[in-house]
């Protein structure tokens, strides 16, 4: 077994934590404050190459693969939750294009996706329930040439910023409905963001409506093939949305640990520094042993995905143990700063309402651990 990142990847943690710390944290209150990302950030995030990790570089990525972009988000998500969120949601959009678009689809977007000209949302969600995408009732109707698509996703990460989504639409209604995926840009009319939401977290990272009226799309824009819209979406989800989440999840978890280990040194009680209480000791040894297992799950799921392997399992139960544990360390990191925990001043008040929003993102945990669990008891070994 071999533990260790390979020297490429330390490479990029270190730049990643370089650009986090000089370019990204010095935004971060102002984020807070107005609830916008700044559209000069997404740019350079591009000319560092961010969005194209696991990108081949016929079209302009890096091809690093999974584990690297794991790093990524974990260095931005220990600076800003919400930048990471973005960038994780960006690089889903374009994930998703690789996967599954045809030699075109991918020629026309995914350059420009790179160089942060086209920056992308995953629309699956709707108001019937997020955890049953069987129940989309957006409508995609064929025509001659082109889909007429009619409905609303809510909840889409990047809404306010996105040039282009990856669309799940019904295709076919009862008795047997069919779905399908579409890629929607803005240069189609009836396409446009709605409502964004007022989130407890994320503050910079739109989450909102993307609608569709009347929206005339190519059928060149069919993502695969009709029907298997469900499949391609749940692809997505599971490499790069899920896989998404744990990674800033990591860099919230991180950062948590950080800020309550430089608190329990400087903060001086009874004459001592409160790292000397065993009760605040054993929390700190308590959320080092959450990362170190949040760091095992997550990153040999993301290396099974570099094998090339189906991950599908590995991935749901990093979600939900990553994540709880992410909520655990930063409740626990708060406690350990008394009072100070609750002020602004302190940015572990931020990272505990960031990492709330963890748990439903891209599936809530009840569905990851029904994925987990039907999958380990269907399984006859
Ligand atoms: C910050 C954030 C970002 C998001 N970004 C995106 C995005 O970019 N694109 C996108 O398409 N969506 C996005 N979502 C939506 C997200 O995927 C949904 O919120 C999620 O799937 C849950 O859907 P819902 O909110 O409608 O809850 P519901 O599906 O209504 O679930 C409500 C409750 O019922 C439980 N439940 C439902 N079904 C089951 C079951 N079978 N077994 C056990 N319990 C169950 C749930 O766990 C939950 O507790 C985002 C959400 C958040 C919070």
């Amino acid at each position: 077994m071999n533990f260790q990142f390979t020297a490429e990847q330390e490479l990029l943690r270190k730049s990643m934590r370089e650009f986090a710390e000089t370019q990204i944290a010095p935004l971060v209150e102002e984020m807070e404050r107005t609830d916008k990302m700044p559209l000069d950030l997404v740019k350079k995030m591009a000319n560092q190459g961010y969005y194209g990790v696991t990108i081949p570089q016929a079209y302009g990525g890096s091809n690093l693969g999974h584990v690297a972009r794991l790093i990524t988000l974990e260095e931005v998500g220990r600076i800003s939750a919400a930048v990471s969120m973005s960038l994780q949601c960006l690089q889903f959009g374009g994930g998703c294009l690789n996967n599954s678009g045809n030699e075109a689809q991918k020629q026309k977007y995914i350059p420009d996706f790179i160089r942060g000209k086209n920056n992308a949302a995953a629309a699956i969600t709707e108001a019937t329930g997020g955890s049953d995408p069987s129940a989309t009732a957006t409508e995609a109707i064929e025509h001659d040439d082109y889909y007429l698509l009619n409905g609303r996703k809510v909840f889409i990460t990047n809404s306010d910023i996105a040039d282009m989504a990856i669309v799940l639409a019904k295709t076919k209604d009862e008795p047997k409905k069919e779905f399908s995926t579409f890629i929607v840009d803005k240069s189609m009319a009836g396409f446009r963001a709605g409502r964004v939401e007022n989130k407890i977290g994320f503050k910079g990272c739109g989450t909102g409506e993307l609608i569709f009226d009347n929206c005339k799309v190519p059928k060149e824009n069919l993502l695969g093939k009709p029907g298997q819209g469900l499949a391609i979406a749940l692809k997505g989800i599971s490499e790069y949305g899920r896989v998404g989440i744990i990674g800033v999840a990591l860099g919230i978890m991180q950062a948590s640990y950080e800020a309550a280990l430089k608190f329990s040194r400087e903060r001086v009680i009874y004459g001592k520094p409160i790292s000397n209480l065993p009760a605040v000791y054993y929390r700190i040894a308590e959320i080092y042993a959450d990362i170190e297992a949040s760091r095992l799950l997550a990153y040999r799921a993301v290396w099974l995905l570099d094998q090339g392997k189906n991950a599908d399992v590995e991935i749901a139960a990093a979600k939900f143990f990553v994540t709880e544990a992410a909520l655990r360390c930063t409740r626990k990191a708060m406690d350990i700063h008394g009072g100070y925990g609750c002020v602004k001043e302190y940015a572990v008040e931020r990272y505990c309402r960031d990492a709330q929003l963890l748990i439903p993102a891209d599936g809530t945990n009840d569905i990851q651990r029904t994925v987990v669990g039907r999958t380990l008891t269907a399984s006859k070994k």
